[in-house]
């Protein structure tokens, strides 16, 4: 029995508008083929479990396998197979839906790059490398027939009797002449590790080396051989998907050493788990900052149901968070839509919401649960913190609690410790606080000196978002007011009794404080004259406070 037809749909030439516009995106055919022979496989198990399906499971193991010489590439599975009429179905009218469905879109998008790659192709991305494609199924329904399908990229196809005799299915690509490269082991290898490795059923490609111990030699030496065994290329039960309960802090590190292997140990982390209102698990994972920030963001995976989608999360985790590291699973994003559709998905709105708050618990935990330990992170941490503060209102409303302000003796302090702390000296007639700072604790050192001898604390504002960070506090701390240690500033606190003698007169003074101001000859900068003792500056010429800002701000260009 043979039969031949023609794919209902009314677009005729699908597959070159396919081809052309996924052509950066090639290798995810090979995503798409093996998703679907785990979801076949998880199907089947579930019907076993329901007791529907009475037969052997027997071994489940997705096998890929390429052959050079005939050019092909084989996916085959154990899962629950097709029928003749199901491949109708499923293949000729489901799947090729959604291949109509990306044209239809694809006519209306304005912009192609918007749908390249974020639209799911599923089954029928296998055209994108394919001349012709070939399913050999048998279903695992009593008295089914196995049954072979193959189109050749044309609307098109022909199904005719096959010859399995395993439950599960076969797709057989016979790869076109100018998509060789998959038809390279490293090539494939590349693809299965980034799309493949946490896919919750064994998947083997070819073999591999490995040495094992042969006995002893005459000296007693153990010995080794190469031996070939079957190459799994996945970890079917990724940490992620387990219960927090069950780990050890030595998984998650093991993790963390598995998706980068080059990096220093993290921080912490945090494991993400929810079901209501939407699905999500994950671990992520607080690194050592460097200073190379670009270079370190966009290091969290996103997966859906352990299938690797992309490295691309912004949107999903707020943007101070981007300097994390590690996996968020969740099959609520929606992954086959455009960009600017993703942005307005209510689901992606509240994922990122919930995300910055388990953040933020985690940290405000950490600070309750144990003082010490959370301060010596803080150099580390800090930054997220501080730049969370800026950009979320909802992170800043609990990140109140756990923001330390630092000061020039390395002592950290609560936003209200610190408060109490000055509020004794440090206060002007309006009764505002004033809080000092240093944005360089070398070249300010003597204004820090001076300062402190006044009994007044400096703090420390040296990182490079601490000029957006002195902003954010002035306007969030109620009557308090941030000025940078200079001469100038220092120069007006009130002194304490018994501090240091002006070794000049008034008069003298304001003689030599004339004299540098007529050589500077500028609006940018001030004079002060402190008639310190000789060994510390009796003289010191700095930026106004707001110019200095302003440059400040400039060099940052207000990005982060
Ligand atoms: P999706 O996976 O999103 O349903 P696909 O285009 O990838 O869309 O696949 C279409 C349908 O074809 C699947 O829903 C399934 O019913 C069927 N199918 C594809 N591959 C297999 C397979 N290996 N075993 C059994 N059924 C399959
Ligand atoms: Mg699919």
């Amino acid at each position: 029995m043979q039969e031949k037809g023609t794919i209902s749909i009314h677009t005729e030439n699908i597959f070159p508008i396919i081809k052309k516009f996924l052509y950066s995106d090639h290798e995810i055919f090979l995503r798409e083929l093996v998703s679907n022979a785990v979801d076949a496989t998880q199907k089947i198990k579930r019907l076993a479990t329901l007791g529907q399906y009475t037969g052997e499971l027997g071994d489940t193991t997705i096998e890929v396998a390429f052959d050079k010489d005939k050019k092909t590439l084989t996916i085959s599975d154990r899962g629950l197979g097709m029928t003749a009429e199901e491949i109708k179905k499923y293949i000729n009218q489901i799947a090729f839906s959604g291949a109509t469905e990306f044209v239809e879109k694809f006519k209306d998008a304005k912009d192609a790059n918007e749908i390249i790659g974020k639209f799911g192709l599923g089954f029928y991305s296998a055209f994108m490398v394919a001349k012709t494609v070939e399913i050999n199924t048998l279903s695992y329904q009593e008295g089914a027939q196995p049954a072979r399908w193959t189109c050749d990229g044309s609307t098109e196809f022909e199904i005719s009797e096959g010859d399995r005799k395993e439950r599960g299915t076969e797709i057989i690509l016979h790869i076109n002449d100018d998509s060789e490269e998959f038809l390279d082991k490293w090539k494939l290898q590349g693809i299965l590790d980034k799309y493949c490795k946490f896919l919750p059923v064994p998947i083997k490609f070819g073999t591999k080396t490995e040495s094992v111990e042969d006995g002893v030699d005459d000296k007693g030496e153990k010995k080794w051989k190469s031996v070939e065994v079957d190459n799994f290329i996945n970890t079917t039960a990724p940490i992620w998907t387990k219960s927090p309960s069950d780990l050890k802090d030595e998984d998650y590190l093991a993790f963390y050493k598995e998706l980068y292997p080059m990096s220093e140990d993290p921080l912490f982390w945090i494991h993400l788990n929810v079901d209501y209102p939407f699905n999500l698990t994950g671990v992520l994972y607080f690194p050592k900052v460097k200073n190379d920030f670009e270079f370190q963001k966009n290091k969290i995976k996103l997966f859906s149901r352990q299938v690797f989608i992309t490295d691309e999360v912004k949107d999903i985790v707020p943007e101070f968070l981007m300097l994390l590291h590690g996996v968020i699973d969740s099959p609520d994003i929606p992954l086959n839509v455009s960009r600017s559709f993703l942005q307005a998905d209510g689901n992606v709105k509240k994922i990122n919401n919930y995300i910055t708050k388990k953040v933020a618990d985690k940290l405000g935990e950490l600070f309750k649960k144990d003082r010490k330990v959370y301060e010596e992170k803080w150099n580390d941490i800090g930054l997220f913190v501080k730049y969370g503060m800026i950009s979320e209102d909802k992170f800043a409303e609990k990140g109140k609690d756990f923001t330390l302000l630092k000061n020039t003796k390395g002592e950290l302090f609560t936003f209200p410790e610190y408060k109490e702390k000055v509020s004794a000296i440090q206060t002007d007639k309006e009764g505002n606080t004033i809080y000092l700072y240093a944005t360089d604790a070398d070249k300010q050192d003597s204004f820090i000196q001076s300062a402190n001898k006044k009994d007044y604390d400096v703090l420390l504002m040296d990182s490079p978002i601490d000029s957006h960070f002195i902003q954010h506090v002035e306007t969030k701390e109620e009557k308090t007011q941030l000025k940078r240690v200079d001469a100038d500033v220092v120069d007006k606190l009130i002194q304490k009794e018994d501090s240091y003698e002006n070794l000049l007169t008034e008069e003298q003074s304001t003689k030599v404080k004339e004299i540098f101001e007529k050589a500077i000859n500028s609006q940018t900068y001030s004079v002060a004259v402190e008639g310190l003792s000789p060994e510390e500056l009796p003289v010191t010429v700095t930026m106004d406070e707001f110019m200095r800002r302003m440059k400040d701000m400039a060099q940052m260009g207000g990005g982060m």
